[in-house]
């Protein structure tokens, strides 16, 4: 067991800067799930862990040690890959077997470790089978197999369930849940789905462009996100955004949207206070969008029923903004209605920085 502590990291390629100084505590034991969009430098960060890439800059401490001059081999730690690596001329159990057979461990051990993996995993009938004769979801199971019989320190994934599909995608999910909560080893999971961070981290960190935007555990960041970027980027259908100039006005603050003349509610008023004549925008995630009678009215542009939930589009004016709702509400497209923001739950961003104004930690 090991937490991991990176500090002002930087790898540059040539002239790309794919990790831009991320600093990052992840504890002992935890689940931290790294997210951001595709290019932001999320495998280059678990390459650097791994011992993959050399740092350009910054440093990778493992448990008490400093890392940085550390090869592969010498880091305790096991890389599953998205597209699972399985040696195809061996075994499931030959495959499993490996990294121990290369590392000299006992054949008792080494017996012993992939029974269990394997019964851990569900994968017992499977041990004499190629990689070929297997599943997708199969060959996930295989490829956490041969990290789990490792015991590392530390487990590094890096996108491991993109190649399932979605259905499978969301079992392998739980799974790897369970299997956090029975070996609790430290655990860096990269992913570019926000849904798929949301449900597995204990602590997710948002990159964006070789930067760590925020840290924090999943339903607070959602909740708090520290800048537009974050809100955007977690949830979905994503935050509405609504820009305008606030006013103040007889100590109330009143922000022009569009056709409406957005109201901030009082507890909000310390926060945007200073930012009377600027542009500042509302953020009203779809699901705190509510149909309400004598609510502002909008036109309903179209209607995606999505199962647990149907997505509205709505025109606001020339602005459009989406509100999940209830599968069974009984509007159609061209339709006038009202709607309310959940007050509660509105943030409000500097609209030249994109710094959320209420956040507080
Ligand atoms: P992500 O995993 O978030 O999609 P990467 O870490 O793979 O992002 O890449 C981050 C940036 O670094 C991208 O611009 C990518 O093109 C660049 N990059 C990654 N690896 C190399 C490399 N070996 N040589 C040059 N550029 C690279
Ligand atoms: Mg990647």
């Amino acid at each position: 067991m090991a937490e991991v502590t990176l500090t002002d990291l930087v790898k540059q390629f040539e002239d790309v800067v794919a990790v831009d100084g991320v600093s990052l505590d992840i504890p002992d034991e935890s689940f931290t799930v790294l997210v951001g969009p595709s290019g932001c430098g999320k495998t280059t960060t678990l390459r650097l862990i791994a011992g993959l890439e050399r740092a350009t800059d910054g440093t990778i401490e493992i448990g008490d040690e400093i890392v940085n001059d550390r090869r592969a081999y010498e880091r305790d730690i096991a890389m599953v890959f998205q597209n699972y690596a399985l040696y195809p001329h061996k075994s499931v159990e030959g495959n499993m077997r490996f990294g121990l057979e290369q590392q000299g461990t006992d054949d008792e051990v080494i017996e012993e470790r992939v029974a269990d993996a394997a019964e851990l995993l569900q994968i017992e009938e499977l041990l004499d089978r190629r990689p070929s004769e297997l599943s997708g979801g199969q060959q996930q199971r295989v490829a956490l197999g041969r990290a789990i019989v490792r015991e590392p320190d530390v487990f590094l994934m890096d996108e491991p369930l993109s190649n399932l599909d979605a259905k499978l995608r969301i079992q392998m999910r739980a799974e790897l849940n369970k299997l956090h909560d029975k070996l609790s080893t430290t655990t860096v999971y990269v992913t570019h789905d926000q849904v798929e961070a949301m449900t597995l981290g204990d602590q997710i960190a948002v990159m964006d462009a070789g930067e760590i935007q925020q840290v924090g555990p999943p339903t607070f960041v959602y909740e708090n996100p520290r800048n537009m970027f974050v809100a955007d980027f977690l949830g979905s259908p994503s935050m509405n955004f609504l820009e305008g100039d606030l006013r103040r006005e007889d100590g109330e603050f009143r922000l022009d949207v569009g056709p409406i003349e957005h109201e901030v509610p009082t507890e909000y008023h310390d926060a945007l206070d200073g930012y009377d004549g600027e542009r500042v925008v509302l953020g009203v995630r779809p699901e705190d969008v509510t149909l309400r009678p004598d609510g502002i009215p909008v036109t309903v542009n179209v209607v995606e029923p999505q199962g647990e939930k149907t997505v509205l589009e709505l025109a606001l004016g020339d602005q459009t903004i989406k509100a999940s709702v209830d599968p069974g509400v009984a509007v159609t497209s061209d339709d006038r209605v009202s709607v309310e923001f959940d007050r509660e739950s509105v943030h409000y961003f500097d609209a030249a920085t994109g710094e959320c104004l209420d956040f507080s930690a």
